[in-house]
């Protein structure tokens, strides 16, 4: 998996955090996969992109479905209907840190900006990244949450604002439903960080 393209999604428009959006050649295959256990979590990574499951019986996330692991002691296992956790929870068990991002294989869908579909990848490879695609942002780790997370921001900002969610813009429409119109935000003044 190589990245070719990334951009930032600030949800302006609700109260999620900013996420990346990263435009791949294409997303590996679980089966190409050898997942690391720890206790009841299962993680993998390769090439940056990174899965994992909570599992401790048969249940009913994902719908049920039944997948087949390989893991890197060697062993198989089946986990039918796991659940999917959060990139947090990874981090704060020792695995190699991750975040959520938004993932196409489609350069039409970063244009559009829709129809992502969610996954996570290793800090580490979105930062090296970012070098060359998003040069005035950087992955930081979020203050505001017990679990170990990141958040996207303008470079330099250590506590996003809140308004603005540390891009310094921000939606200058007050109705939510007049057409999206960017402007500098008046709350930290363009420079995106709360205090
Ligand atoms: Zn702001």
């Amino acid at each position: 998996m190589k990245i070719l393209d990334m951009k930032i999604n600030w949800n302006y428009k609700c109260s999620n955090k900013p996420r990346i959006q990263v435009l791949v050649d294409e997303i590996p295959k679980i089966d190409d996969m050898l997942f690391s256990v720890n206790g009841n979590l299962y993680y993998s990574e390769i090439d940056g992109y990174v899965r994992f499951f909570y599992y401790n019986r048969p249940g009913d996330g994902y719908s049920g479905q039944i997948y087949h692991l390989r893991l890197d002691n060697g062993k198989q296992i089946d986990l039918v209907g796991p659940w999917s956790s959060r990139a947090s929870v990874m981090n704060d068990v020792g695995f190699a840190h991750c975040t959520e991002v938004s993932l196409t294989t489609e350069p039409e869908t970063m244009i559009k900006g829709h129809t992502f579909f969610g996954g996570a990848m290793s800090v580490s490879v979105l930062r090296e990244a970012m070098k060359k695609h998003l040069p005035d942002h950087e992955l930081i780790v979020d203050l505001n949450n017990d679990e170990t997370s990141y958040i996207v921001v303008k470079k330099g900002v250590t506590d996003p604002c809140k308004r603005c969610k540390g891009s310094g813009k921000c939606d200058g429409a007050i109705n939510w439903s007049d057409p999206m119109k960017l402007i500098r935000c008046p709350e930290c003044g363009g420079r995106g960080q709360a205090r």
